[in-house]
């Protein structure tokens, strides 16, 4: 669209008469209380990155008591400079929607329905069937005789959500099992 000079400062001219005009209706006071109402005025603004991908957009989470109520781009970040796409600035429905998986839910091979299970459960039968999948698969030397000790029946792959340190530590694990199937979504 084609604005002229003409166009843009009675545009302008009819911005400044409408904020007058609210200004005006409102009252001064009115504008103070609106401004008291804002949700983020007492919160704790907490810097973070969005979990979604490899871009790592910086977030400021508010939080009121523990309780998250706010959730937006962070300006300072040299990333992104205060924007999200429109997945990061759906970020805060993570914590709150009611849709949010709370519990461990279970799909048995073949299965055709979900189970609720401990979270402990998950992380012991995790542990058995990655070892079982493991010492089942594992290759001392190759076919021209090297030594590998490897397996090729696992792979890990890590996302964005994971920092410097977890994926440190996730990728000597890995290493230690044998797996040469690293990989992370930033490296996709
Ligand atoms: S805001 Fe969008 S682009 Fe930025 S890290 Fe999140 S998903 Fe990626």
């Amino acid at each position: 669209m084609d604005v002229s000079r003409r166009d843009f400062l009675k545009g302008l001219t009819g911005g400044i008469f409408a904020t007058t005009l609210i200004e005006s209706t409102l009252g001064s006071q009115s504008m103070a209380e609106t401004a008291g109402a804002i949700k983020i005025k007492d919160a704790l603004a907490n810097s973070s990155i969005c979990p979604f991908c490899g871009v790592g957009c910086g977030l400021i989470a508010h939080t009121v008591d523990g309780r998250l109520v706010n959730v937006e781009g962070d300006p300072q970040h040299p990333i992104n400079q205060g924007a999200l796409c429109s997945k990061g600035q759906a970020v805060y429905e993570v914590v709150t929607s009611p849709r949010r998986l709370k519990k461990v839910l279970y799909r048995a091979p073949g299965g055709d329905h979900w189970e609720e299970k401990d979270l402990n459960w998950a992380i012991r039968t995790l542990a058995q069937r990655i070892k079982s999948s493991r010492d089942g698969s594992f290759i001392n030397k190759s076919e021209d005789g090297t030594t590998v000790n490897r397996t090729e029946a696992i792979a890990s792959i890590g996302a964005a959500v994971l920092n410097n340190e977890e994926c440190y530590l996730i990728s000597k694990l890995a290493r230690s099992l044998g797996l040469i199937y690293l990989e992370h979504q930033a490296r996709l």
